[in-house]
């Protein structure tokens, strides 16, 4: 439970434009909330006094693109293009999703992120194969104790012989999802409120493969639920079909600060603009972007329109749901590309390691509507925060600690993290899980999605990954069917 705690004397990082990065500073949470941010605060009463000599105090990380149900997944994809990963991923193992599969990929990805310190995630949970799977997903995330937004993803896995889809929900109502997706809205979170540890979000069929008819109707209806976020790929380098949908949105009147488009590359300036004047976020995902023929992340050049970036883990059948290692790729890809453009050898640096830690931390809050809740150390915001020890042979000494953050610190450096002003991970252990025995269901897990995998009929399914990364429509049975 949250209680009252004091840390003393830590280098805060605050990433609050006001405090800056305090020396010697003592952090006091109570009731879940950042009370005070300053040298020798004086504080009534019993706390929990943790001492915060030779530490960084930052803000948590907002990953804000997964599909977290992937954890089970884990190194499948590493040596995949978009086209592998639309066979493997998105017509072969996202059938072989149980309601209990989906439940631990979600819980085991969320203990992973508290981890690494992410504190809050985007959950574009694309795995409803039945009503269960969204139920299971949801309690995967609220077990973790993760701060989330869960988004509903109305995404079809194909279903074939030996998969795990239930083809009685499609047989009854090719569209269940929608009806499903209130019924969750309105059970599993009544109130949805932005201080609420995890939220109500949407993910719409694949937004640039599908009609722009469909697409219009399942934002209104996204936003008819009162998503806190509606999520979906936008723009996706080499993949980019002209679709220009920022466009087509923008002429509707669509474009809002609810939505969150992901990867975006291939955005023009004109869309750019489009997305600063209306408040859509984006979020990069700097591993499966630079690997996947997804274009250069176009974070930076986001920022430089004005527009809000932010960073996303996306998947973990790919990389860890590290941060550092997003922001490290991010900078230094960034870096590389401005030294190239530039003739000559630049001046200076091209992009500093705050610009990046910013878009990790306050980026990702202002990018899901948060930024009055969390993203940086600000008095008055929900303590979603972390305690970085510089102990370790590769953070003694440590001179600038945005640096230390950015280009040194991984996860076994990560003391304590909190979230919601509750200890979820205590002197580098997780605290609210058991971890060895959670290891071995997920174990489980894996090997049975493994076995069903292999009876995939793949040549046939070819032909339908094929559709989906040459744009030519999923199936029209999906599609087409009246909403
Ligand atoms: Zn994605």
């Amino acid at each position: 439970m949250p209680g009252k705690y004091l840390i003393r004397n830590a280098t805060a990082v605050t990433v609050d434009g006001k405090l800056g990065t305090i020396p010697n500073c003592d952090i006091l949470i109570e009731d879940g909330i950042i009370a005070a941010v300053g040298p020798s605060l004086s504080v009534q009463g019993d706390a929990t006094v943790i001492d915060g000599t030779d530490s960084i105090v930052s803000p948590g990380f907002v990953d804000t693109h997964r599909h977290t149900w992937q954890t089970q997944l884990r190194t499948v994809t590493t040596d995949y293009v978009l086209s592998d990963y639309a066979l493997n991923i998105r017509t072969i193992y996202g059938s072989c999703y149980t309601p209990h599969d989906a439940y631990m990929g979600n819980l085991c990805g969320a203990l992973e992120s508290i981890d690494n310190g992410i504190t809050y995630l985007v959950d574009h949970s694309h795995i409803m194969n039945s009503p269960e799977h969204a139920d299971a997903a949801i309690k995967g995330l609220r077990d973790s104790k993760i701060r989330a937004v869960f988004c509903y993803g109305l995404y079809d896995n194909p279903s074939w012989e030996g998969s795990a889809i239930d083809e009685s929900f499609n047989a009854k109502d090719s569209d269940w999802r929608l009806a499903d997706a209130k019924r969750v809205r309105e059970a599993q979170f009544p109130s949805n409120k932005p201080t609420d540890l995890v939220r109500f979000g949407f993910a719409p069929t694949e937004m640039e493969l599908t009609t722009f008819d469909r697409t219009v109707h399942e934002i209104e209806y996204g936003r008819s639920l009162e998503a806190a976020v509606i999520t979906g790929h936008v723009g996706i380098g080499k993949y980019d079909i002209g679709q220009h949908l920022v466009q087509k949105l923008e002429g509707k009147k669509l474009l809002g600060s609810d939505l969150l488009l992901s990867h975006c590359a291939s955005l023009q300036d004109s869309e750019l603009r489009a997305v600063r004047n209306s408040g859509v976020s984006l979020s990069s995902t700097p591993d499966t972007e630079l690997q996947m023929g997804m274009g250069h992340p176009i974070a930076f050049k986001a920022c430089q329109h004005g527009c809000i970036a932010s960073i996303g883990i996306d998947i973990t059948s790919n990389n860890p749901a590290d941060m550092f290692q997003q922001m490290r790729l991010l900078l230094q890809a960034q870096r590389h590309k401005e030294n190239e453009a530039h003739v000559g050898p630049l001046p200076s640096v091209a992009q500093k390691c705050y610009q990046v830690l910013r878009m990790a931390t306050m980026g990702g809050a202002e990018a899901v509507g948060l930024k009055n809740v969390i993203g940086s150390i600000t008095p008055g915001k929900r303590a979603d925060l972390l305690i970085t020890r510089c102990d370790s042979t590769r953070l003694t000494p440590v001179h600038d600690p945005v640096g230390a953050l950015v280009l040194y610190a991984n996860a076994s450096d990560i003391d304590t993290v909190f979230i919601d002003g509750e200890v979820v991970k205590n002197k580098g252990v997780l605290t609210g899980s058991d971890w060895p025995a959670v290891r071995s269901d997920l174990r489980d897990s894996a090997r049975a999605i493994m076995e069903r995998a292999a009876r995939a009929p793949r040549a046939e399914l070819q032909q339908r990954a094929e559709r989906i990364v040459k744009g030519n429509q999923l199936d029209p049975g999906v599609i087409q069917t009246k909403v």
